[in-house]
């Protein structure tokens, strides 16, 4: 395609932020707040149309004042395995209080009691939620940032960052409708771009295709935590495109059956049941399907008008397209849905501090961007983590001076941006992608872990990217962009491949050749970055002993797989697992 583009240059940014999810805009809104004079947002689609947090379900997990404080951030260090970063943590959830008070002042719908205190529901999980009106939260928060005067350019495919001298100086990328390229300088960039499912059959992550761990990882920048994460796949329905809502469906009393038309959720997990995390969720899906009683199905048939009408309210959307497939008839549950785990989601995130700052200077990272050690998955973790990297990062402006130029970057990083279009009989990123998910999405790979599966599965992951990324084709922008994303997808499976290989223990994602949890060898961190070409890994050790809360340091049979022991469906013999089947 012969393409009459043309290089813009926007200098002067203060703070450039990049994405549209709720991370990213509650960054650019503090920015902002905190005195940065030009803060420009970028999203590869439109702010707020994008990514998993217009998507989100309805739900956010807060720690109110009245909460015990200790005890969640207990809980959500167990989530994580004990591998959280729990300074972290606990900011977030002393902070979460205040963000949600932010979300009512800038407009957002929350459930309310009518004495105007916060209506807290059951959902998943021990605590109660907070619940607000599903796909009107993001359109609030866009406007709230434009009010204030944050810049937001939409469409804009940012495919690299720029740097110098070891610092990130703004980024570079393609405009979808126009092509022309853009180079944005700026003081401090907070990236902000999300995870990834590989584009399963997760509604709201077709947009979260890696890049901002691929962007970084390409200027040197430290990353970590790809193999690990407190939800190791969402579970949405099979055979139907709808997708939010099961937190909602749990938390309304719904229940899994096996193919026996047996409730396992309540054998493996008896005190919250279907109500558990998605680690136990996923888990015991993976462990069912292995026994060979999938497929797994949603009974919400008993739900009452009470129910029903709560469902309407605050899950329209996916109710209707219940009814459209004849699931839900006369306001009624009349069939079972099929259900199964999403995508694995990995997270090889940037490596960040207390303010959120990367180890790479003017660079800072929020929401989904991080490793889930830094930012535990949902709304609530994405926003605190935005509005600290934002404040971070007007700090960093106001204090760091002007960023110098990139000594020829420019064009050396738009000549590679556009190079799939000179090859538009090249491969098509379409057929690359399924090849990848054939790779990394089923069950038994990065969900139901083994070595020799996943050194099979980083194989096909390697031929990948030394075959078919060199010769992958463009006809237009839109299929450039697909090309982009499917190469740190392809990144992005290579690194938590070799993470996960790495790690020989099961925490909370099962591993069959490895199922003990190793709190004598493997409180650790595991990091890798780009260094003069070459792949740099390394792990760091947890400084468990300065933090609140720490496991005994011992080996011991992991609980998901004594859950399923317990159960009698596996054993253990000479260190590793062995099927009841077998
Ligand atoms: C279906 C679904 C339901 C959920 N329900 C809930 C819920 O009820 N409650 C809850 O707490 N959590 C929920 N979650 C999780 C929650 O939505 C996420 O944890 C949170 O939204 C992550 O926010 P984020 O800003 O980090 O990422 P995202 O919202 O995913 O945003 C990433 C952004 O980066 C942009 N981007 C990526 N690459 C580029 C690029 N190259 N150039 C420019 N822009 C780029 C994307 O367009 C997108 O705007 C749900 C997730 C999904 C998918």
């Amino acid at each position: 395609m012969a393409l009459q583009v043309q290089t813009h240059t926007i200098d002067g940014i203060d703070v450039l932020v990049i994405g549209g999810g709720i991370a990213a805009t509650f960054a650019a809104i503090k920015a902002k707040q905190a005195g940065a004079r030009r803060v420009v947002q970028v999203d590869k689609g439109t702010v707020g149309k994008t990514g998993n947090s217009c998507f989100a379900a309805g739900v956010i997990h807060v720690c109110f004042p009245e909460d015990d404080l200790d005890d969640r951030v207990l809980r959500l260090t167990r989530a994580q395995g004990y591998l959280a970063q729990q300074d972290l943590i606990r900011d977030h959830l002393q902070e979460s209080h205040v963000i949600l008070e932010e979300l009512r002042r800038y407009g957002v719908h929350l459930v309310m009691n009518t004495d105007g205190s916060y209506r807290r529901m059951a959902g998943r999980g021990a605590y109660p939620i907070v619940q607000f009106f599903s796909t009107q939260l993001m359109d609030s928060l866009r406007k709230y940032a434009q009010s204030i005067g944050v810049e937001q350019i939409n469409r804009l495919y940012l495919t690299d960052l720029l740097s110098r001298n070891g610092e990130v100086t703004g980024a570079v990328g393609f405009h979808q409708h126009s092509g022309d390229f853009h180079a944005l300088r700026a003081r401090a960039t907070v990236l902000a771009t999300g995870s990834t499912y590989y584009k399963s059959i997760h509604p709201g992550q077709r947009d979260c295709s890696g890049d901002g761990f691929a962007m970084a990882y390409r200027i040197g920048a430290t990353l970590g935590g790809g193999e690990q994460n407190d939800q190791p796949a969402n579970a949405m329905p099979a055979r139907v495109d709808v997708g939010p809502g099961m937190n909602k469906w749990m938390g309304e009393g719904a229940y899994f059956l096996n193919s026996k038309g047996e409730r396992f959720m309540v054998r493996y997990s008896p005190k919250l049941k279907e109500r558990s995390g998605l680690p136990q969720i996923v888990a015991f899906f993976c462990i069912e399907a292995r026994m060979g009683r999938a497929p797994i199905m949603m009974d919400a048939r008993h739900f009452g008008p009470e129910q029903m009408g709560r469902l309407y309210q605050m899950l329209p959307l996916p109710q209707r397209e219940f009814e459209s497939v004849g699931v839900v008839q006369d306001g009624k549950f009349r069939k079972t849905v099929e259900f199964c785990p999403t995508g694995p989601t990995t997270r090889p995130g940037v490596v960040v501090d207390r303010d959120y700052a990367s180890r790479t200077p003017r660079l800072f990272a929020a929401g989904e961007a991080c490793p889930p050690s830094a930012v535990v998955t949902g709304l609530a973790a994405a926003a605190t983590s935005g509005a600290r990297a934002g404040t971070s990062a007007a700090r960093c402006a106001r204090d760091a001076g002007d960023p110098g130029d990139e000594n020829g970057q420019v064009g050396e990083l738009r000549e590679r941006a556009f190079a799939p279009l000179a090859r538009p009989e090249g491969l098509e990123s379409e057929h690359v992608l399924l090849e990848l998910q054939e790779a990394v999405i089923p069950y038994d790979v990065l969900l139901l872990r083994e070595g020799r599966r996943m050194a099979r599965a980083l194989q096909r992951v390697e031929t990948i990217r030394d075959q078919d990324l060199p010769m992958l084709g463009a006809y237009d922008l839109h299929y450039l962009r697909l090309c982009h994303e499917v190469k740190n997808l392809t990144l992005t499976a290579e690194l938590t491949l070799k993470a996960a290989i790495e790690r020989k223990e099961t925490r909370n994602i099962l591993r069959e050749d490895y199922p003990f949890t190793d709190n004598v060898n493997w409180l650790k961190w595991i990091r890798v970055r780009q260094e003069g070409g070459e792949q740099k890994w390394w792990t760091e050790d947890i400084p468990i002993d300065t933090y609140p809360v720490a496991p005994k340091r011992e080996a011991e049979l992991a609980y998901l797989w004594k859950m399923a022991r317990d159960q009698g469906v596996v054993s253990v013999k000479d260190g590793r697992i062995e099927w009841a089947s077998e």
